[in-house]
């Protein structure tokens, strides 16, 4: 076995099946979303990073420590990981305890969350991120992040993603970026949501 082998990233596998989240998000959409665009972020980020101090660092240090090609691959495997790992297709509808209690005071409430993350998704202008995140008080943030911006580069913790990148939603929605949210909302896990928050 070659040692280097162990120090290099790997393709985390969906945790469903590639069509189980049809109608919603096709299959088509997921196999390039998931085996081509984060396959690519993957092995691009392992090539980067080889023979750089970064070999062998926890992907969050490598995050925090880097800028340029290996920042924006090694956030893109990041941010895809908590994407993907945040959908289901069984998802509980509403968050849940603590994140339940934080939401309400707030936003008001998990409708008047969604409906401002959903505006700033349909404002961000080009490719980027949307994302809910905590600071280790608690309080939660909606930030909107372009090209592959994470909340952890501001010591947050990242809680739920929305991809606005075109290669999300083109497939099953062409240019109706608002149409690509409205179906990440029927699949999101707000049970993965709230865990999160938990063990921010
Ligand atoms: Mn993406």
């Amino acid at each position: 076995m070659n040692a280097t082998a162990t120090l290099l990233f790997v393709l985390a596998p969906l945790p469903y099946d590639i069509a189980a989240l049809e109608p919603y998000i096709s299959e088509q959409t997921l196999h390039y979303h998931h085996d081509k665009h984060l396959a690519a972020y993957v092995n691009k980020l392992n090539e980067l990073i080889a023979g750089t101090r970064f070999e062998g660092m926890p992907l969050e240090q490598i995050i925090c420590q880097s800028n340029g090609p290996i920042f924006n691959n090694a956030a893109q495997v990041s941010n895809h990981e908590l994407y993907f790992a945040q959908l289901s297709p069984t998802p509980k509808k509403e968050p849940e305890g603590m994140l339940q209690a934080a939401i309400e005071e707030c936003y008001g409430g998990v409708e008047a969350l969604k409906e401002k993350m959903t505006a700033e998704a349909l404002s961000l202008f080009g490719s980027g991120w949307v994302w809910l995140a905590a600071d280790d008080k608690g309080k939660l943030y909606i930030i909107s992040k372009q090209n592959a911006g994470t909340p952890l580069t501001e010591g947050l913790t990242p809680l739920l993603a929305i991809d606005v990148w075109e290669h999300a939603y083109y497939i099953d929605h062409r240019n109706a970026r608002a149409d690509g949210v409205r179906s990440l909302w029927e699949v999101l896990d707000w049970s993965v949501v709230s865990e999160r928050y938990n063990n921010r």
